[in-house]
């Protein structure tokens, strides 16, 4: 009997310590897990404490230089999945979709929501923000950030809506092919800088590229993502001496 118990403790040991591993990993945006605190959860996520080109930042657009960036959209018409990932809700295609930044192709990877915008521009805040995570071949990544303002949504963004999983984990397939480049603003001017994820493990070396057009989102949608998902905004971080162009 005693042996057996010993087994047991012995058993379940690493067992416990690797759940507790994963609970100094586990991050989010409130209390002791929150964003003040992600750099001391695990040395994984040291850069989100220590790092000197973190994002989102507060865009000023005083006196910007300005510059020439093309910025092509190459976005098919595709199905969509979507998941709550506990942190977001993260949308994913099955076509292939891809960006050309001056004549550099960036595969896009996923896209996902942030209430209230985690970028500000001059100060001010929206409503929800929208990344367009991107890659190219050899892994650099580039995040385009749209701004969500009040307003009548397009319907793709509606379609979306109305399949928002509840559930943690789950992945729900949207009903209709669409085409995410009707989603997005026609016109690409757009700020750019270098920065970061804003997420842990807050990895520095992203290009940023924040459109300065927002789009829409109803107030029922915005409702039901903050009933699903809440407050899920990274603080602004310290510009620092970084520069940021207009294009
Ligand atoms: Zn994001």
């Amino acid at each position: 009997m005693r042996i057996g118990w010993i087994f047991l403790i012995a058993l379940l040991t690493p067992l416990m310590s690797y759940a507790g591993e994963q609970d100094r990993s586990h991050w989010g945006y409130l209390g002791i897990e929150g964003p003040e605190h992600w750099g001391m959860l695990t040395k994984e996520y040291m850069t989100c404490e220590t790092g000197s080109k973190q994002s989102p930042i507060d865009i000023p657009t005083k006196g910007l230089s300005h510059h020439q960036e093309t910025l092509d959209f190459h976005y098919r018409t595709s199905e969509l999945h979507e998941i709550n990932n506990g942190h977001t809700i993260q949308v994913s295609h099955t076509t292939g979709c891809h960006v050309d930044l001056n004549q550099r192709s960036y595969n896009l990877r996923q896209f996902h929501f942030h209430e209230p915008s985690e970028h500000h521009i001059d100060g001010k805040v929206f409503p929800m923000e929208m990344h367009l995570v991107h890659q190219d071949k050899s892994g650099h990544i580039l995040v385009i950030a749209v701004m969500m303002e009040m307003g009548k949504e397009h319907l793709i963004l509606k379609n979306l809506w109305n399949w928002l999983p509840e559930q943690i984990g789950k992945d729900v397939s949207i009903p209709i092919r669409a085409s995410l480049r009707e989603i997005l603003p026609a016109d690409t001017e757009h700020y750019s800088y270098s920065g970061s994820l804003t997420t842990p493990p807050c990895s520095e070396g992203v290009h940023w590229i924040v459109l300065t057009n927002p789009i829409k989102i109803s107030e029922e949608s915005l409702k039901k993502f903050s009933a699903i998902i809440g407050d899920n905004a990274r603080p602004v971080q310290p510009l620092g001496n970084r520069h940021i162009e207009k294009n």
